[in-house]
Order: structure tokens, then C-alpha cells, then sequence
């Protein structure tokens, strides 16, 4: 799909045109991950962050915060959980916190191996190489890293005190892939600054990167940073994404077709947005994974990026809700581990062409 034709849908709004769009997305879906929805469940290990990100309630200045890290054996704890609700894996994400060791969530990821059968997939923001070859070679998974944006100058202008354009998380995304794990990226829809032209790019990037697991939620402002109090003003002269739930399955719809074999979720951001109709509006335009709030109530408030995030649901009753909605769609919830069967398909290839992708 060429960058204009992308444009194209992201600006339509004729109901017939867009019904074509989510019933292409939709077969794709079917075709090339099946009905299956997979539960991913996400413990939020910690809040404390050394960045300032312009978006995001978490960042260094916000003293509103209180700030937690959980302990390795916390955390297995959740991981339990996430087997006994029936998620085949469990998402281990966290501010950019140097306190969270490189040994303890070895730690953790050694205990969750030894005691569960689930794949574990870490979103723990810009780490050392070293540190991710190590969580690999101690069995961790998948690793998720949104890339934000792929316009350099909007990435910095996002994140004050960066000045690399996003180019350290790109080539984080290549190293994470040598190591040979399931790669996730993605980025906010409608983030102050991202005009379609953007939000297309990011779109065909993501297909650059032939990425396994792909996040798209809408932008929501948060209060307490400088573009939730309009102290940025990044939208002057800029044909700006409207961060609103039409826009975000469009997006959804667009990643599907474009990276047909990865696996995307109905983000929660999306539910926050359009709490009656979010998860199904995205499982039926594109998504196949809902990633299920497991953090612990104590923390849970304290882990937010942006306002109404996670909610205060016991976990139980969470995914008792969600089996009910994902039935009610005739689909089904995912058995055992749910890998992208785009990453599966590189195991199989002959190791010389994809030497990147073999099995550690
Ligand atoms: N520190 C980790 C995890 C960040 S939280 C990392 O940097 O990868 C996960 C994602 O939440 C971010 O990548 C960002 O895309 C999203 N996010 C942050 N603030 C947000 C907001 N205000 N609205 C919607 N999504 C947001």
C-alpha cells in the first residue's frame, strides 16, 4: 500500500468506503490469526521514570505521582495470576527505572519460566543492549517498544532533552529482533504534532520493520504535562490526527493490512476512550489481543500515563467481563502462548536468509 493511498483512508470519512476498510481488516484478520483473541496479562512493575515525556503522567516533573517499583516476588505473584485467569502471557511494562535492575528482573523472569508455562513479553523502555541480551538469554519472549513517531523532529519536541530524533529506539527495535525476540512497537494516534502525513509514515514503517506485535491506542491528556495544560503548542501549520476512537480503527484497519500476520491488540486506551464499545470496535477492525490490567489495586492508580487508565476492576472480574464480550463477537479466548505467526513463519526460514531470527 503506497503512502497517498494510506493518507487517503486515514482522511475518508464516507460510511460506505469505511465499511470496505473494516471488512478488509477484518478477513485479514481471520485469515492470517484466526478467531482466537489472546489474553495478555499486564502487571505494571514500576511507575518511577527518569524521561519527561510531553504526553505521558509519569514524567520526572510530575510530583503528583507517588512512586512505586514492585518486588521480583511481587510480581511472580501477578504472573500466577495471569495463568490461573487464562493468559498465555504475561507483560511485564515499566517506567524507564535504572532501579529496576538488570537482576531482578532476571530475577523474575527466571521464576515466572520455572513456575508457569507463560511466554513473557518486557516493556521497559530504552535499555542496554547487554541488559536485553541477558533478559533473552534468561528466557524472556517478546519486548515491546513504541517508537512514538517517525518524524525526528516531532519525536523531539515530544521528549525534552532528546535530541536523536527516535533514532536510539529504532535501532533498539533491530537489536531486539538479532536477539530473537517477538519485536512489538507502535505509537500514539493523534499525539499534539502528528499530522496524517506522520500517522501514514509511522503506518508503513511499521511494515519496514516487519513488526510481530503492533500498539496503536489514541493519545488521551493527561492534566499534569505540558501538552495535557497546552503549555506546547506543536499544532500550528500541521494537519493534525484527531485522537478520537474513528481515527484510532482506522489506524487499527491500516496496521492489519499492512502487517497482516502481527498480533495487535484493542488497546486499553482505546476501552478508556469508548469504554462501552472500544475493545469491540477494535476486535472487529483489525485487533486480536486484549491485554487485561492484572497490577495490583495498591499500585494500580499510581501507574497513570494518562487520566482513567487501568480502572479499578479486581482483575477476576476483568477477564470474567472480557470472555463474555469476546464470546459475544463469536470469537474465541486464545489457548497457550498466542506467538505472531509472523514470527513463527521466520523460525521456519532458512536460517542464512534471516540470521536475526534464529532461535537463541
Ligand atoms: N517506559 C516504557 C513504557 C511506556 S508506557 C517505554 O518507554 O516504552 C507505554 C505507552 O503508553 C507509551 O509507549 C506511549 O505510547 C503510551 N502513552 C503514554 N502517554 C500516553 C497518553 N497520554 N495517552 C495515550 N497513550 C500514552
Amino acid at each position: 500500500m503506497m503512502h497517498e493511498k494510506i493518507k487517503t483512508w486515514l482522511q475518508t470519512s464516507d460510511p460506505a468506503r469505511l465499511s470496505d476498510l473494516w471488512q478488509q481488516a477484518d478477513a485479514a484478520r481471520q485469515a492470517c490469526v484466526g478467531d482466537a483473541v489472546h489474553l495478555r496479562g499486564l502487571v505494571e512493575v514500576s511507575n518511577t521514570c527518569a524521561c519527561a515525556c510531553a504526553y505521558c503522567g509519569l514524567r520526572v516533573p510530575n510530583r503528583r505521582v507517588k512512586r512505586y517499583r514492585m518486588t521480583p516476588p511481587e510480581t511472580v505473584t501477578c504472573a500466577h495470576q495471569a495463568e490461573q485467569l487464562g493468559c498465555g502471557t504475561v507483560v511485564l511494562q515499566a517506567g524507564e527505572d535504572a532501579g529496576l535492575t538488570a537482576e531482578d528482573v532476571a530475577e523474575t523472569i527466571r521464576a515466572i519460566k520455572r513456575t508457569t508455562r507463560l511466554a513473557v513479553t518486557l516493556s521497559l523502555g530504552e535499555r542496554r543492549a547487554d541488559e536485553l541480551a541477558y533478559w533473552r538469554r534468561e528466557g524472556a519472549d517478546r519486548y515491546l517498544l513504541r517508537f512514538e513517531t517517525s518524524n525526528a523532529g516531532l519525536f523531539n519536541l515530544l521528549h525534552p532533552g532528546r535530541s536523536d530524533g527516535g533514532a536510539a529506539r529504532q535501532a533498539l527495535l533491530e537489536a531486539l529482533r538479532e536477539l530473537g525476540y517477538e519485536v512489538g512497537s507502535g505509537v500514539m494516534v493523534g499525539v499534539p504534532g502528528q499530522s496524517v502525513d506522520d500517522l501514514a509514515r509511522d503506518l508503513l514503517r511499521f511494515q519496514e520493520l516487519d513488526l510481530d506485535m503492533i500498539g496503536l491506542g489514541p493519545y488521551i491528556a493527561h492534566p499534569d504535562t505540558p501538552l495535557g495544560r497546552g503549555d506546547l503548542t506543536l499544532m500550528r501549520g500541521v494537519q493534525q490526527v484527531t485522537p478520537d476512537v474513528l481515527t484510532t480503527c482506522k489506524a487499527l484497519a491500516l496496521a492489519r493490512l499492512l502487517c497482516p500476520q502481527a498480533n495487535i491488540p484493542a488497546t486499553t486506551a482505546l476501552a478508556t476512550l469508548d469504554p462501552a464499545t472500544g475493545y469491540e470496535l477494535g476486535l472487529q477492525r483489525g485487533a486480536n489481543v486484549i491485554m487485561p490490567n492484572l497490577t495490583p489495586a495498591r499500585y494500580r492508580r499510581s501507574y497513570n500515563v494518562y487520566p482513567g487508565k487501568g480502572g479499578d476492576a479486581e482483575p477476576a472480574r476483568t477477564v470474567v467481563d472480557l470472555r463474555r464480550r469476546i464470546a459475544a463477537l463469536d470469537r474465541t479466548v486464545g489457548t497457550g502462548r498466542g506467538d505472531s505467526p509472523n514470527w513463527r513463519s521466520h523460525q521456519l526460514e532458512d536460517p542464512n536468509d534471516r540470521p536475526e531470527r534464529r532461535l537463541a
